[in-house]
């Protein structure tokens, strides 16, 4: 299946909760699910009662959803956390946030991980030198990340915007040279994505 392009916010109104996909505006009043906080159509403030199914089913979205990935991809990642010892749920989580796009974003160097993913894609970062131009790039403790230098003046210009530029404690960044590190593996604790993995595992694991 290829990717999403339709409405983000009918994705945070059918997830029930902001997934914050679209930079500043989630933190507007114009943002859907403060204006319509209830599933998109017809029947979508009908009262439904979800099945077991259903219900781990819609957690993996949820995820994917706020990861912006492919139904491949985001399978091929849990596969990668089965086959790693320890916890599948928290080493998912861990893979899921060392991905370039996802660590660009909460360096605060992009609005959303969408807008992280196309700067990636478009070649203004570079890992420990080397321009990276996959969002997926599995970044490992102590890379570099970098702006490239003809993407300085561009993504200063663009970073005056970004509102929440404090890093979790597992990155360290400065917005001033757009230069951040990874110190550290991301604990689940750090992760703020609001998804119970467990579900997710279960879901795969049926
Ligand atoms: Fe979700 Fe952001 Fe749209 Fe609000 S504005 S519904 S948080 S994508």
């Amino acid at each position: 299946m290829s990717r999403y392009t339709g409405p983000r916010c009918k994705l945070c109104r059918t997830s029930g909760l902001k997934l914050y996909l679209k930079g500043t505006r989630c933190t507007s009043p114009k943002c859907a699910i403060e204006k319509r906080n209830f599933r998109p159509g017809q029947h979508g403030q009908n009262r439904i009662k979800l099945s077991e199914y259903a219900i781990r089913l819609k957690e993996k979205q949820k995820a994917r959803w706020s990861y912006g990935m492919t139904e491949k991809q985001f399978r091929r990642t849990f596969a990668d956390a089965g086959r790693t010892k320890g916890n599948t749920g928290a080493t998912f989580m861990q893979l899921l946030e060392r991905r370039l796009d996802n660590v660009v974003y909460r360096m605060g160097f992009a609005l959303s991980r969408q807008q992280a993913r196309q700067w990636v894609n478009h070649g203004h970062f570079a890992v420990n030198g080397q321009r990276v131009t996959i969002p997926s790039y599995r970044v490992r403790t102590g890379d570099m990340v970098t702006a490239m230098p003809a993407s300085n003046e561009f993504l200063l210009t663009n970073l005056e915007v970004v509102s929440n530029p404090t890093a979790p404690k597992w990155l360290l960044a400065d917005r001033a040279t757009i230069q951040g590190s990874m110190v550290g593996l991301p604990e689940r604790e750090d992760i703020d994505t609001p998804v119970q993995e467990l579900l997710i595992v279960e879901f795969y694991s049926r």
